[in-house]
């Protein structure tokens, strides 16, 4: 199967099977998105929807936001991975915010990775989700999951991934697949016991193929190496000099 049929048969199948999409994360407002964002850095969405109403309740504008501290942000997102660096970061956050943009989330992609605690990931998901920016935010699910079908090769890098990925799916398209190998790496393609049985995208997957080719040459291995028996007969026993034989009857 060459790239480009690999690229077009997965394409087509979330197509059809995943036609919309969107975020896992609550939010109401670019400020409330980039917030959930930032908590969600090595932490299940669903965790981070738990707390952010209450975290937005607290701190409904990036100006009430930026009049806090650290220590007064940190009881409400206590039960998110990492608590301390990110309400340090949500405080600075908000303060670069009203003071170089106005209080709004700037829609300059360079511009956004200026915020503390805003990386290249989390740009790229802001301006696919709110603008429908034509960028792949590469996340360790989509990470792994291009790698395991096949749509990146080798890649040590998510930068490499990113720059693979946009390169071979159309830029309209961007925004949707990255939901796309998110929510199947989420749910089908998991790290530690991918689906693959009940997995659609089987027909197209790399890593699918090389697991049933090796399943099939280490049968036939197991078979050429087997003792040969004809039906009914014994195997040989080779005399040893106690009187036994080499069976140790
Ligand atoms: S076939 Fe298996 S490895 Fe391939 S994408 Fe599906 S779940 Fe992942």
């Amino acid at each position: 199967m060459t790239t480009k049929e690999r690229y077009a048969g997965i394409l087509g199948w979330f197509r059809e099977q995943m036609p919309a999409v969107e975020s896992e994360l609550h939010y109401r407002s670019p400020f409330e998105l980039l917030v959930a964002v930032l908590l969600s850095a090595q932490c299940t969405d669903r965790r981070v929807n738990l707390t952010t109403p209450a975290l937005f309740e607290a701190f409904p504008t990036p100006q009430a936001m930026a009049a806090a501290s650290p220590e007064e942000i940190y009881p409400y997102i206590r039960s998110i991975s990492y608590p301390n660096s990110k309400a340090r970061h949500l405080a600075a956050m908000a303060r670069m915010l009203c003071g170089e943009f106005g209080g709004e989330v700037p829609r300059d992609l360079d511009q956004l990775q200026r915020l503390p605690g805003v990386g290249r990931k989390t740009a790229n998901v802001l301006g696919a989700v709110l603008w429908g920016r034509e960028v792949m935010p590469v996340d360790t699910h989509v990470f792994r999951v291009s790698e395991r079908l096949g749509l990146t090769t080798g890649s040590k890098t998510p930068l490499r991934t990113e720059q693979t990925l946009e390169r071979n799916i159309p830029g309209p398209l961007l925004p949707l697949a990255h939901h796309w190998l998110l929510l199947h790496g989420r749910y089908v393609c998991t790290a530690r016991a991918p689906r693959c049985e009940a997995c659609g995208l089987a027909p197209w997957c790399r890593k699918r193929a090389d697991d049933l080719r090796r399943a099939v040459s280490g049968a036939e291995e197991g078979r050429a190496s087997a003792p040969r028996r004809r039906s009914g007969s014994v195997a040989r026993r080779r005399p040893r000099r106690d009187g036994g034989d080499e069976t140790g009857r």
